[in-house]
């Protein structure tokens, strides 16, 4: 058997394995391809969190810390980082 299971610790490249079985820790989404993301308007690191919701061509992002969301338009080939450059630009538009 085979014992190099050197996953532990988290990859932050893209790219997800589905090889394990092993349930993620405490997400329930369908999807694991949800990024975080610093947000711009409390400036916390990785507290803005994306979801992808491909089957009605929408996502959001929230900030964890401040509670901030925004909701964009997405197709099939949107990525979560696609999302959060929308946000970036609307922002920049609002001031
Ligand atoms: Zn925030």
């Amino acid at each position: 058997m085979p014992e190099n299971d050197t996953t532990k610790h988290k990859n932050k490249t893209m790219g997800r394995r589905k090889s394990k079985r092993k349930p993620p820790p405490k997400r329930k989404a369908i999807e694991p391809l949800d990024l975080q993301f610093n947000c711009p308007f409390c400036n916390h690191e990785k507290s803005c969190e994306v979801k992808m919701d491909k089957g009605r061509n929408t996502a959001k992002i929230t900030c964890r810390v401040c509670l901030e969301d925004y909701q964009a338009t997405i197709n099939f080939l949107s990525e979560p980082v696609d999302v959060y450059n929308d946000w970036i630009d609307a922002c920049e538009c609002a001031n």
